[in-house]
């Protein structure tokens, strides 16, 4: 780690240690988007626009696997049913894999389907428009499970032997969680230990809530691997349940998602050849990280075809359902939630569609902050989106699907969706965890760049040189965040009617760099601790990435000669509306930053209450 950039001094042993590993971890590369400028106060919008659009050959080549996924989920897939047995039918699995729905990313020569991330993307938009434990399946295979690390960070040999059996249908997890081990992953306790003879490792331990782990033929698991050198080294290694030693001690169950084939997986003795180490010895947690880093678009895409879905059943519904004498889609209180649910599914649809051609446009993007902005607002968005489609659908939200049926109502499955949706803001990175992670990412110029003269462990000699160097930045840096500074020329590329919304943002995120230089001013060191303050820091920040997706994603659609004019008047009224929406959203955030109860107030209030 630079230990240079974080002053660890006053921290525990144990906060030292989770912190240097999660910094040791971190990726190194460049961020490819925009939404660190955001925080930085000058939007590089050229990194947005022209916003990326798929390509007409990319696109045919989704519609056809969307096309056969649609075929198979209608013929053989019955979500009620599932949910109601808590099983997936084999020969809804076994379909799936024929249609390559198990290998939509893994390349071609590997037996793949080899699609774009953008289709990958459609596709778990269809899923999650349909059924969540399907998703779930299907994206923890591929998106966390073993393509996605093998692909980032196989070696030939790696990729040859798994990538084809992945892509043929077996199922594969991630392992990663433990009992005492959930968003703080420095403290694995399964441990893989060397043999003398340097040929495998002996894997001793056990992982909780395991997605796919009851069902898998292939793991990655996460184990701690110390060395003299490094005492909290771990590293990934593929492990295949069949070994002996491998044991599934349980199956565990939810509020929802119920055919999650998710479990508890015991390592006894498990001897796993050094050929089987992913990544390299003691760089488990980046693999770990890397992959979640990228596998987290999923996530947003499905909630984006949830939150369609949603919006669906809503309008149908207030529609035609009337209560004092009108439908209820035209009392004043359902109609602002069914246009702010159609304005922020609207948004949702562009943040997934840039983060996503980021990757298109770039294998190697780094997109570790939007993936990560994307699955905050995207799960935390759907989740309200979801809520108020059960308000909307009055008692009948609340009704079982096969409820509804028997009654002889038309059965949507508002209720299982409420169900399932509830854990997107706790797995792959809680809310909490991603505002941490964001707000890290955020700050990190600034660590950069004033760190050093803050952090009492260096010589003073060093920190004074540091401050000069910080005070000469900021001393530029600052007064231009006043400045009514825009994009140069990728101001140009926005459409006219969103120049507004444009200034609005170049202005708002001039705001939040100051606010967060204030921040940084006021608490030095300690800003770290203040996670209310740094959160709704991180969240004005993730509003103004979905309105500037939202910017995009219309500017495209307005200007493309395919958009029938009837849609391009519908997108100017979703895009007006969100930008209401998000100028009343932030102006709250920033309104709140001084206001409420202070962190001490609100602990005094924990401290106090009784003993459970
Ligand atoms: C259905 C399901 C499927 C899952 N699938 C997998 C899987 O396939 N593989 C796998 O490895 N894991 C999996 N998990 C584990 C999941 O990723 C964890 O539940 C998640 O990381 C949170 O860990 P935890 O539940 O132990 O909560 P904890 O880490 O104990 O956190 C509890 C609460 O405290 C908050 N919190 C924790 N630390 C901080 C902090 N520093 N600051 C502020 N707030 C904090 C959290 O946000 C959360 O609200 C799954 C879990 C579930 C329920």
């Amino acid at each position: 780690m630079n230990t240079n950039l974080i002053d660890t001094s006053h921290m525990t042993a144990g906060a030292r240690a989770a912190l240097e590993m999660a910094e040791a971890a971190r990726d190194d590369r460049q961020h490819s988007g925009f939404a660190a400028s955001l925080f930085f106060g000058s939007p590089q919008l050229d990194r947005l626009l022209p916003f990326p659009k798929q390509s007409d050959h990319d696109k045919d080549q989704g519609d056809a696997f969307l096309h056969r996924l649609d075929q198979v989920l209608t013929n053989l897939a019955d979500p009620d049913e599932i949910d109601a047995t808590g099983e997936i039918p084999d020969d809804l699995l076994s379909a799936l894999a024929l249609i390559g729905a198990f290998g939509i990313k893994i390349p071609v020569k590997y037996g793949g389907l080899g699609l774009s991330q953008t289709n990958y993307s459609r596709a778990a938009a269809r899923l999650g428009a349909t059924c969540g434990s399907l998703t779930a399946l299907i994206s923890a295979h591929q998106s966390i499970g073993a393509p996605q690390p093998l692909i980032l960070f196989g070696t030939e040999d790696q990729k040859a032997r798994y990538l084809p059996r992945c892509a043929r249908g077996e199922i594969s997890a991630f392992a990663l969680t433990e009992s005492d081990v959930g968003s703080d992953p420095a403290r694995i306790k399964t441990v893989a230990t060397r043999s003398a003879d340097g040929t495998h490792y002996i894997l001793n331990g056990e992982k909780l809530w395991c997605t796919n782990g009851t069902r898998a033929g292939i793991i990655v698991v996460m184990a701690h691997t110390p060395t003299a050198d490094k005492p909290h080294a771990t590293t990934a290694f593929i492990v295949e349940t069949s070994w002996p030693g491998v044991e599934i001690v349980r199956r565990c169950h939810f509020l929802g998602l119920k055919a999650l084939y998710n479990g508890v997986i015991h390592f006894d003795d498990v001897r796993v050849p050094v050929e089987n180490v992913l990544g390299g010895e003691g760089r488990g947690l980046k693999v770990a990280l890397t992959t979640l880093n990228t596998g987290r678009i999923t996530l947003p895409a499905a909630c984006a075809g949830l939150a369609h879905r949603c919006l669906e059943i809503s309008t149908r519904w207030a529609r035609s359902r009337e209560q004092w004498g009108r439908p209820i889609a035209r009392h004043s209180a359902i109609t602002r939630k069914l246009a702010d649910m159609a304005a922020d599914t609207f948004a949702l649809d562009g943040v997934v569609q840039y983060v996503s051609g980021l990757v298109d446009v770039d294998k190697n993007a780094d997109v570790r902050l939007e993936a990560a902005l994307g699955k905050l607002w995207g799960t935390e968005r759907s989740w309200r989106i979801v809520d108020d489609t059960m308000q909307i659908r009055g008692g009948r939200g609340y009704e079982t699907a096969a409820s509804l049926k028997a009654r002889g109502e038309p059965a949507e499955p508002v209720e299982r969706f409420f169900r399932d949706a509830r854990i997107n803001t706790i797995f792959e990175g809680s809310s909490e965890i991603m505002r941490l992670f964001i707000a890290r990412e955020a700050l990190d110029p600034h660590l950069k760049i004033g760190a050093e003269a803050v952090n009492s462990t260096l010589p003073w000699k060093q920190r004074a040189k540091a401050a000069m160097r910080a005070g000469l930045f900021y001393a530029h840096w600052y007064p231009a965040k006043w400045l009514p500074l825009g994009s140069g020329d990728a101001d140009d590329h926005v459409h006219p009617a969103f120049q507004s919304d444009l200034h609005a943002i170049h202005a708002l995120s001039r705001k939040l760099a100051r606010s967060l230089f204030y921040a940084m001013l006021r608490h030095g060191p300690a800003l770290e601790k203040r996670q209310v303050l740094l959160g709704k820091l991180v969240d004005i920040g993730a509003e103004l990435f979905a309105w500037s997706c939202a910017i995009g994603h219309a500017g495209q659609l307005v200007v493309d000669a395919g958009t029938p004019a009837a849609e391009v008047d519908r997108v100017l009224r979703l895009c007006e509306h969100f930008g209401k929406l998000q100028r009343t959203r932030i102006r709250a955030l920033f309104a709140s930053l001084q206001a409420g109860p202070s962190d001490a107030e609100s602990l005094a209030v924990v401290d106090a209450l009784p003993q459970a």
